[in-house]
């Protein structure tokens, strides 16, 4: 009697646990099923024997860039550009040119806008022309076109910035269906190699040069070597502060606090003994696109470059990349005037917006330069932002001066490539600045925290 009682115990909450799981597998195979079929039918839908021509497409940070080209039929026009799958459909803007029903069209004009890839739904997505036409009875109907594949690169694979403890990885991938070719997004929740990190950061300078070197005493300030480079060290008394060490001190407290936000992040160095490389995997110009970085930050302080005294120069400078936009440039300028209590230096060379410098090759620099025919005037002189934005930024090295660095740089002619700036927090020869410096690193590593969060909110 007891016996079985049990046994009708264990029936009555086994039976309904199994009908559950069966039920619960029925419905996703059903659930695969439709969506498959629904991939399906939205591939049928592609119009046959026209297609776009994708004639570039690149990756810089978060962004992506399309190029391309297209002739649509006589009675269709008002093209639009979206990733799509039928039932999911995302518009992407884009700089449109028409001459009668030919198009060219490029996502933007700026390398550090475009499709924001932070934002896509976990789906297969394809990206086409959506355009509309007429039916007989003079009612809108939308014609898809896919694309096709003209441009000198092949697939690429993305990963997202950590977010509540989430990656997703993007497999863009080129594929034919029925003989139509189709260009699909496939975006699935992953968690993220080892290798692969969310931000670099590359503290200026190291265990070979010390940057910039200062002696402070309580109120005053001098250089430690004359005008000839003749070192005399700090021999009128103070304290001898070399660039490098404040250039880790805030990358390391930088690194802190964005890891407490979750990111994955990696530096080119965590002491001050290291040797770091500039082209050799993981150097300084390297390691964000080696790891698959999205963001590169490189921290420096300034110097006048007038020796022998208080500066009157001071203030952060931003240096940023050729063609972009400076939307996020600002933010990060107005967060760490905030959080660090500074202003942007007054400097006008190379300015081009308050506090954001665009250092580009000169000519006279070229003239005299030995390897002139690399280099033209649209070329960022830093090699910092120059080299780490692959073709986006016109990266040059190939290892050409194999004298001085004989590794080229393995992403020169990369796609997809993390999105540089480089930090000039303040001048370290003004003594109220590198006084600032010295006591507020926390106020400047979280200006650019703060940055980057009010940056990621708004895109
Ligand atoms: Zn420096």
């Amino acid at each position: 009697m007891k016996k079985k009682t049990k046994m009708k115990k264990i029936i009555r909450i086994i039976l309904p646990i199994c009908i559950a799981i069966l039920f619960g597998l029925a419905l996703f195979g059903t659930f695969k099923f439709i969506t498959r079929e629904k991939e399906k039918t939205f591939l049928e839908k592609l119009e046959p024997d026209i297609y776009a021509n994708i004639t570039n497409y690149v990756i810089y940070g978060i962004h992506m860039n399309i190029e391309g080209n297209f002739t649509l039929p006589e009675n269709v026009g008002n093209p639009k550009l979206v990733l799509s799958n039928g039932k999911t459909e995302i518009e992407i803007p884009w700089e449109l040119e028409q001459e009668e029903n030919s198009y060219t069209f490029d996502t933007s004009k700026y390398i550090n806008e475009g499709l924001n890839l932070e934002k896509l739904p976990e789906e297969d997505l394809y990206l086409v022309i959506k355009a509309e036409s007429e039916n007989e009875k003079n009612e809108t109907i939308y014609k898809y076109y896919s694309v096709e594949n003209k441009s000198s690169y092949d697939k690429m694979e993305y990963y997202t910035l950590t977010k509540n403890n989430k990656n997703d990885k993007i497999e863009m991938e080129w594929n034919t269906y029925e003989e139509c070719p189709t260009w699909r997004f496939r975006i699935k929740e992953t968690k993220l190699p080892e290798n692969v990190y969310d931000i670099t950061i590359d503290p200026g300078h190291d265990g070979t040069d010390p940057g910039k070197v200062v002696c402070m005493t309580s109120n005053s300030i001098y250089d430690p070597q004359d005008e000839y480079g003749n070192y005399y060290g700090c021999n009128k008394g103070g304290e001898e502060i070399e660039e490098r060490q404040l250039n880790l001190n805030v990358s390391m407290a930088l690194k802190e606090k964005l890891e407490s936000l979750g990111y994955k992040v990696t530096m080119t160095r965590t002491d001050n003994e290291k040797r770091v490389e500039i082209y050799e995997p993981m150097g300084s110009a390297t390691m964000a696109n080696d790891t698959k970085s999205k963001f590169n930050l490189a921290i420096h302080h300034n110097s006048s470059g007038i020796s022998g005294g208080d500066a009157t120069l001071k203030g952060i400078e931003l240096y940023v990349a050729n063609d972009t936009n400076f939307d996020f440039a600002k933010i990060l300028i107005n967060e760490l005037e905030e959080s660090a209590g500074i202003t942007t230096s007054p400097k006008t060379k190379y300015i081009v917006d308050d506090g954001i410098y665009q250092r580009f090759f000169t000519q006279e620099e070229i003239d005299q330069d030995d390897y002139k025919q690399y280099k033209n005037t649209n070329m960022i002189w830093y090699y910092y932002i120059r080299e780490v934005g692959g073709v986006s930024t016109h990266a040059i090295y190939n290892g050409y001066d194999q004298e001085n660095y004989p590794h080229p740089n393995d992403h020169y002619h990369s796609n997809n490539t993390a999105e540089p700036y480089l930090f000039e927090l303040g001048y370290m020869d003004n003594l109220a600045e590198l006084k600032n410096i010295l006591n507020n690193k926390e106020g400047y590593a979280n200006g650019i925290v703060n940055g980057l969060q009010k940056y990621l909110e708004q895109e």
